[in-house]
C-alpha cells in the first residue's frame, strides 16, 4: 500500500530539490584527517570537521581502539544495566570525572542520547528549564520530553535571561541549560555572568561542551575553565564523537546523586546498547593524552590564529570569537554555494551554510580548525580563499 505516501514523499523531495536545500553528502575513501581523498580522485584538505584535535585518525587512538578490541571484544549485545558494563567503561567514567573534577559520569551511545535523557528524569511540571534560544537540536528535543515548565531566552542575551529567571521563580526547581560553544558563530557562552545569575536566582547551570571539550580553556576543560568557573557548574554533557576522538559515544558528568538518578531512569540509557569495547578503550587513551599534555590544544590555538590573521589581512569579513571554528561571512545562500563548489575545485573541502541552518541572510562558510592542519594546509586554504573570494567578488 505504498503508492499515496510514495506520490507524497516524491513531491516533497522536489519541493526541498527545487528550494536548493537538498543536501548531498561528498564521498570521502580514506580515514577522516586534515587531508582526505574524496571519491572523485581528488586530494584536499579538509577545513569542515569536528577533528579539533586531529585525534580521529591519531595512531595512538586507532591502536588503543585495537588493543581494546583484542581485550574485551567487538559489542556488549545488552544495556548496562544488564550485562553491558565493562571494567573498561567504569574506567572512562571516571577518567572523565577525574578530567572535569566533577563527582561522576554516565556514558550514552551519543551526546545527543545524554541531552535527549538528561531532563525527564530529573524535573517534573513543577520545575522551569530556561534556554538559550540557539541551543542545540538534541537539548530542545530532551527539553521537549520533559515536563517542566519552558523559558526561552535571547541568544547569550543576559537581561532577558534575567528576566525569565525572574518569571520562574514560582517553580520548585530551576535549571539554565547553555550550549557551550555555539556551533554556527563559534561564539563562546557567557558562563561566568550565567552563572552569577543562577546563584542570584537558586537555579542549577547546564552546558553542552560538544565543541569546546579538550580545547577552550587554558588546559582544554572547556567553556567553564576558560571564565573560571569549574566548580559552578552542575551538568555538562559532551561527545566523544567530536574533538575527542570523533567515533561516537556521549556523556553525562556532575554532580553524583544527578549521575545516578540518570543511571536509574534516563531512557537513552536503560533503553539502548552499550557504548562499543573498542570506542571505550580508545577514549580513555584520548583523555589519558589530554590529561598528560595541552599540546593538542596549544597547537590548535596557534593554528586558529594563523588562519584568522590572513583571512582577515585578505579583507573577509569573519565572526569575532574564541573557539576554532571561523565562520567566513558571504551572506548571499547561492553565494555560499558557490563558493564552496569552487574551493573543492582548489582542493578545499568546506560547506557552505545558509538559512533555516543560520538566520535568513546569514550565509557562510563555517571553517574549522584542526591541530591536524600543517601550516602548509592552511595556506593552501587561505590561498585557495583568496583565489574565489576575487573570482566571485567577495574581497577586491
Ligand atoms: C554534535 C552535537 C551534539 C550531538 O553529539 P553526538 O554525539 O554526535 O550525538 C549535541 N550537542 C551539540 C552542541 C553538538 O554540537
Amino acid at each position: 500500500m505504498y503508492g499515496k505516501i510514495k506520490q507524497y514523499l516524491s513531491e516533497e523531495l522536489s519541493q526541498i530539490e527545487s528550494n536548493g536545500l537538498l543536501k548531498r553528502e561528498r564521498i570521502i575513501t580514506t580515514p577522516q584527517g586534515a587531508n582526505v581523498q574524496v571519491s572523485t580522485g581528488e586530494d584536499v584538505v579538509i577545513m569542515c570537521a569536528n577533528n579539533y584535535l586531529g585525534l580521529s585518525s591519531h595512531p595512538d587512538v586507532v591502536d588503543a581502539a585495537k588493543k581494546a578490541l583484542d581485550t574485551h571484544g567487538y559489542g556488549m549485545s545488552s544495556v548496562r544495566f544488564i550485562c553491558g558494563t565493562q571494567d573498561i567503561h567504569k574506567e572512562l567514567e571516571r577518567k572523565i570525572a577525574a578530567f572535569y573534577g566533577t563527582e561522576d559520569t554516565i556514558l550514552y551511545a551519543a551526546a545527543f542520547d545524554a541531552n535527549g535523557g538528561v531532563f525527564e528524569p530529573l524535573f517534573s511540571e513543577q520545575d522551569a528549564i530556561i534556554s538559550d534560544e540557539l541551543n542545540h537540536a538534541s537539548i530542545i528535543d530532551g527539553v521537549r520530553l520533559c515536563k517542566a515548565a519552558r523559558y526561552r531566552y535571547k541568544h547569550s542575551d543576559m537581561a532577558d535571561l534575567e528576566k525569565q529567571l525572574q518569571d520562574a521563580q514560582a517553580q520548585r526547581f530551576r535549571i539554565i541549560v547553555t550550549d557551550g560553544v555555539f556551533s554556527m558563530d563559534g561564539d563562546l557562552a557567557k558562563m561566568d555572568e550565567i552563572c552569577a545569575l543562577a546563584e542570584k536566582y537558586d537555579a542549577l547551570v547546564m552546558t553542552d561542551e560538544c565543541h569546546s571539550a579538550g580545547f577552550i580553556g587554558k588546559t582544554g576543560r572547556g567553556v567553564p575553565e576558560h571564565f573560571g568557573v569549574m566548580d559552578k557548574v552542575d551538568i555538562i554533557t559532551g561527545t566523544l564523537g567530536k574533538a575527542l576522538g570523533g567515533a561516537m559515544g556521549g556523556y553525562t558528568t556532575g554532580k553524583k546523586e544527578i549521575i545516578e538518578m540518570l543511571r536509574q531512569r534516563s531512557r537513552p540509557y536503560l533503553f539502548s546498547n552499550s557504548l562499543a569495547p573498542a570506542i571505550v578503550g580508545a577514549s580513555i587513551k584520548v583523555f589519558d593524552v589530554l590529561s598528560s599534555t595541552t599540546e593538542l590544544r596549544d597547537k590548535l590555538e596557534a593554528n586558529t590564529a594563523y588562519f584568522k590573521e590572513r583571512i582577515k589581512a585578505a579583507g573577509f569579513d569573519i565572526k569575532p570569537g574564541d573557539s576554532p571554528i571561523v565562520p567566513i561571512m558571504l551572506y548571499d545562500a547561492a553565494l555560499s554555494q558557490e563558493f564552496a563548489n569552487r574551493l573543492l575545485n582548489e582542493g578545499v573541502y568546506a560547506i557552505g551554510f545558509f538559512y533555516p541552518v543560520v538566520a535568513k541572510g546569514q550565509a557562510r562558510i563555517r571553517t574549522q580548525i584542526s591541530a591536524a592542519h600543517s601550516i602548509a594546509d592552511l595556506d593552501k586554504a587561505i590561498a585557495a580563499f583568496i583565489k574565489v573570494g576575487k573570482e566571485l567578488k567577495v574581497i577586491s
